[in-house]
């Protein structure tokens, strides 16, 4: 077992890791930037390496900084968290040049699925189901036309490299497209330095649903269920839930398998995420996220399985520490994202928490990084914390959500709490029946 894990990245998650480490005898590793000093990850670990000024490139992001902080201080291992290096393959190879374990997929597989073009190739060879679409780049506008005409509009440009709902645009009529493929070249060039672009059918009311899995790398993968994050605004998520209220028992286990046979083929190393869009009974394989998800937390109440520690032990050449047979599904959860943001404008609030007050009692867990006398720094994204609860079937969770929602008090800043205590009052979500653009929808009308 590893000794020392740095623990690359801020917030919430690096808590959660931190957390983990602690939980196996591991001692942590903080790294931060100087808008970061007074944080809770930093507080909580047992050392910490300050790696540069505010501006993530200049910090979280800098490869050599985290390479030297490593060496400084004798970490055998690094867990990147989500967001910032997690999917960068090059930095997984930096690390193990300079002998240190990189807590996650072998680079050829974040590789491969960080092109979202090949990521798509790759599903249909293993069986994955896909969303009908060019199969390859596309670079001419006549080529788009004649290819949109086969798949029929509205399509979707998107960019091979794409993430965080950037470089994605609808183009409803053959007009649309040439304007809507500039723009995505434009964007996937300014945010991704790539501009290589492909198309899918535009599904007009899909819901996202993705599946949890995680493998040994030898060949022995299991899946642990599925997510639902059909409540989005701009292709971000907000709320999660699990089991998805869209599926029944035979087709959670069905594509479950699916998912699973194709890992244990591609013979995946460490957490893995398969999104899909759900439309009619059918599902199509949009991406595949290799490392830990933001809202891995629901999966962990469901199952009892700390995804973090198996991360870990996996890393650590361990294997997996259960079958498939082993995983029970246990009643259900859903996670509210809080934004320290406007509730209807989304505006950033970024300033000083002057009272914090997180809800508590059974089913309710908190993951959060801020505390009383924080000041949350306007550098990086707003997600404050994640407020996730269990029980013994939906309805309980949902009574329980509101009164957890209704405990929590985060005083100084504006938070997304009062969204979701609204959200979980109307009937559709009460009724599970929503899709990728419910949210847009009811955003525009109040
Ligand atoms: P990113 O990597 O930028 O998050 P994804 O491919 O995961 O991009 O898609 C993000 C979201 O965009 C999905 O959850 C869904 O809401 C929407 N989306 C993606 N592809 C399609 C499609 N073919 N039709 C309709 N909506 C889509």
């Amino acid at each position: 077992m590893f000794d020392k894990i740095l623990i690359a990245n801020r917030g919430e998650i690096a808590l959660r890791i931190e957390r983990a480490c602690k939980e196996l005898g591991i001692k942590t590793v903080a790294v931060h930037s100087t808008a970061d000093a007074d944080a809770m990850h930093v507080r909580l670990a047992d050392e910490s390496v300050c790696i540069g000024p505010p501006a993530a490139s200049e910090s979280y992001l800098n490869i050599p900084r985290l390479v030297a902080a490593c060496e400084i201080t004798g970490a055998d291992a690094l867990h990147p968290g989500y967001g910032f290096l997690s999917e960068n393959a090059r930095f997984a190879e930096i690390l193990e040049e300079h002998g240190v374990t990189f807590i996650g997929p072998t680079p050829e597989h974040m590789r491969l699925m960080g092109d979202k073009i090949r990521a798509k190739e790759t599903a249909k060879e293993l069986g994955i189901p896909v969303v009908p679409g060019s199969g390859g780049a596309v670079t001419t506008n006549e080529e788009a036309i004649a290819i949109a005409r086969e798949i029929g509009f509205p399509v979707l440009v998107k960019a091979a490299a794409g993430g965080g709902g950037r470089g994605m645009k609808v183009a409803r009529t053959e007009a649309e497209l040439p304007i809507a493929l500039s723009t995505a070249r434009a964007e996937s060039k300014a945010a991704f330095g790539d501009d290589a672009l492909y198309l899918e059918r535009y599904l007009s009311k899909p819901r996202h649903i993705e599946i949890q899995v995680i493998g040994d790398g030898k060949g022995n993968a299991v899946y642990l269920g599925e997510r639902d994050c059909s409540l989005q605004r701009r292709h971000q998520k907000i709320l999660e839930e699990t089991p998805s209220p869209a599926l029944n028992e035979a087709q959670r286990k069905e594509i479950g398998e699916t998912v699973a046979r194709a890992m244990r083929k591609l013979k995946y190393r460490n957490a893995g995420t398969v999104e899909f869009l759900y439309e009619d009974g059918e599902f199509f394989f949009i991406e595949m996220n290799t490392r830990l998800q933001v809202e891995h937390p629901v999966t962990e109440m469901v199952t009892g399985i700390d995804l973090v520690i198996e991360q870990i032990q996996i890393a650590a050449g361990a294997g997996l520490s259960f079958t498939q047979d082993e995983v029970r599904f246990d009643g259900h959860a859903i996670e509210c994202r809080i934004n320290a943001e406007n509730p209807t404008t989304f505006r950033p609030s970024p300033g000083k928490i002057s009272y914090f007050h997180p809800p508590g009692g059974l089913g309710v867990r908190v993951d959060s990084g801020v505390y009383a006398g924080y000041t949350i720094p306007a550098y990086y994204d707003s997600l404050i914390g994640k407020l996730i609860v269990h029980g013994k079937n939906r309805n309980e969770c949902l009574m329980r959500l509101r009164r957890a929602l209704g405990e929590f008090v985060i005083d100084g800043i504006e938070t997304t709490i009062p969204l979701f205590s609204t959200l979980i009052q109307q009937s559709d979500i009460v009724d599970g029946v929503y899709d990728i653009h419910w949210l847009e929808n009811y955003l525009q009308k109040h």
